[in-house]
């Protein structure tokens, strides 16, 4: 069985590890890409050490687990919801969050746009892209993507500000590359259609074992949770 002590020991090893961490990949990004902690399963002390690190940007995929967090912790950062969002916590989600990087439908932009008019707020949010185009998977069809953003962008409560993917499930993170890519050139297409209402600023791409890839294909945006916080408990 473990002492007080000896549990103490392991919580302050832990987030020791987690502000070496968060230091450690702050100083090797190029200029211009931000760091978004991706923080399910962990708790609101280890998002915390988290920002004390230098994190600015939380992502969170649950609407629970990011409430209590919030509630606990003062430090300042920005909230973003990179989960599956479903139709019955867009109320929440658009009070509680500063971006909702996974839209990917009218439908859900409606709703969204209608829970922020009524709170009189101007949503954030990023169009996810199925850059593997998956059956099973979240995200709008690259070649829907166009229609989907010119149908969005006069919504006036949504504020479109860029793109996110995850790509398929690959053992091997260099085989992502043509799904970066590809998310990539959609991302500067769209830029250059100068589409009202639309701001291409954000294309948040790349995980723990794939953000140096994601990088060299243009992500100015990576969302990293192992990386930092250790494997996730739930
Ligand atoms: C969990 C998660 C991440 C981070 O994954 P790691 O491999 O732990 O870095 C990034 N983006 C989304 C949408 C996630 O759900």
């Amino acid at each position: 069985m473990l002492s007080a002590l000896d549990k103490y020991v392991i919580i302050h090893q832990r987030t020791f590890m987690i502000a070496e961490n968060v230091k450690k990949i702050l100083r090797e990004l190029p200029p211009g890409v931000e760091l978004e902690a991706a923080a399910k399963g962990h708790t609101p002390e280890e998002i915390e050490e988290a920002i004390r690190a230098g994190i600015k940007i939380i992502g969170e995929n649950y609407l629970q687990e990011a409430s209590e967090a919030k509630e606990k912790i003062s430090l300042p950062a920005k909230w973003h919801f990179i989960g599956h969002l479903q139709k019955n916590k867009v109320k929440k989600v658009v009070q509680i969050f500063d971006m909702i990087e996974t839209i990917d439908s009218y439908d859900l932009a409606i709703e969204v746009n209608k829970r922020a008019k009524n709170i009189g707020k101007i949503m954030p949010v990023l169009i996810e892209i199925n850059s593997g185009k998956e059956p099973q998977k979240a995200g709008i069809m690259p070649e829907e993507t166009i229609d989907l953003i010119k149908k969005i962008g006069p919504l006036k409560n949504i504020k479109i500000l860029g793109l996110m993917t995850m790509g398929p499930w690959l053992d091997n993170p260099e085989e992502l590359r043509p799904y970066f890519a590809l998310t990539r050139r959609l991302f500067e297409e769209i830029t250059a259609l100068n589409i009202p209402n639309v701001e291409m600023r954000y294309l948040s791409m790349g995980m723990s074992d794939s953000y140096h890839i994601a990088i060299e294909e243009g992500a100015n945006l990576i969302r990293i949770g192992t990386k930092i916080f250790g494997p996730r408990k739930r």
